[in-house]
């Protein structure tokens, strides 16, 4: 039977892009109930533009810009590389930088000019007892864009909102999940609203928003209590122990190598219809040998 199994899976990598790090793991593909993804970079294209600047304070918008790109400066994540290209897009020349610190799940600080200067999640700021601007902020997130807020030594200063695009690829994989009677779940760091925007669009069964990075594999566990046999699927660095715990660990291959190496299957091309291939070459393979 070994020599089927490995001919397939090595022809796999080759015609669909996969990577089957883990062969028992790939064998149970076949009996999947759901399959939970990450949104930013798997749902989503996961490259961020700003859309919309708006001010909260004296300062106008690219001042808003520069600083908030300036703390961004050595960040990986996309909403970073979202500031960041729009800064250098109106060539705003960067500030000093120094204690950087990134927040995980949370955001970014750092000191400018002796000031603390933070690019923080909405969740961040309502923790904080701050006010600002709903109607902005609810129209943005409504409308499914990521909303980022800049604050200077605690003062609310601006805010920052972002677009990513839905993959076509989305839709089709849910829809098709679908008739297969697999559910599919979304679980995110991002804000409930920009979160339930995304998943009506593709058809997302269930939501969970604003989970931290470190309760994402918590969340899988809780998922696999119901009686699940869960797929998750993620790119990012936050993703790794959710990917570990889930009975199929699938990376988006243009994701981190942290999250590449806790997955049981790579997706190459960072395509999610590709996880409807995975499933139905888990079934071709392994129901022939039992
Ligand atoms: P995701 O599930 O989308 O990968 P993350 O855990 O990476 O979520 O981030 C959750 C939220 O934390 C983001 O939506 C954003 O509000 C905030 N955040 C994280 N990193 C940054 C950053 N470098 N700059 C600004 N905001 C950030
Ligand atoms: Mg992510």
């Amino acid at each position: 039977a070994a020599p089927l199994v490995i001919s397939v899976s090595t022809a796999l990598s080759a015609k669909y892009g996969l990577l089957i790090r883990k062969r028992p793991q790939f064998e149970r593909a076949r009996n999947i109930d759901a399959v939970i993804f990450d949104k930013t970079g798997t749902l989503t294209e996961g490259t961020f533009g700003v859309t919309d600047i708006e001010s909260f304070s004296d300062m106008d918008e690219n001042t808003i810009l520069t600083h908030a790109a300036t703390v961004e400066n050595d960040s990986e994540h996309p909403i970073a590389t979202g500031i960041l290209d729009e800064a250098s897009e109106r060539n705003l020349e960067l500030h000093e930088l120094s204690d950087f610190n990134s927040i995980t799940g949370v955001g970014i600080e750092g000191t400018i000019d002796g000031r603390n200067v933070k690019v923080v999640s909405p969740g961040y700021v309502a923790q904080q007892n701050i006010d600002f601007d709903d109607a902005r902020f609810n129209e943005w997130s409504g409308q499914g864009k990521t909303v980022v807020f800049l604050m200077i030594d605690e003062e609310l200063s601006g805010a920052v909102a972002l677009a990513d695009k839905i993959k076509e690829s989305a839709k089709e994989t849910v829809a098709e999940l679908h008739k297969r009677n697999i559910r599919a779940i979304m679980l995110t760091g991002d804000n409930r609203k920009v979160a339930d925007y995304v998943a009506e669009q593709i058809g997302i069964d269930e939501v969970y928003a604003e989970v931290l990075p470190n309760q994402k594999a918590e969340k899988v566990a809780e998922i696999q209590e119901r009686g699940l046999v869960v797929a998750m699927t993620g790119d990012g660095i936050n993703d790794a122990p959710a990917l570990t715990r889930a009975d199929v660990g699938i990376a988006v291959g243009a994701g981190t190598d942290i999250a590449m190496d806790s997955a049981d299957i790579v997706l190459v091309d960072s395509n999610p219809k590709d996880i409807l291939a995975i499933f139905s070459l888990s079934k071709r393979t392994y129901n022939k040998l039992v």
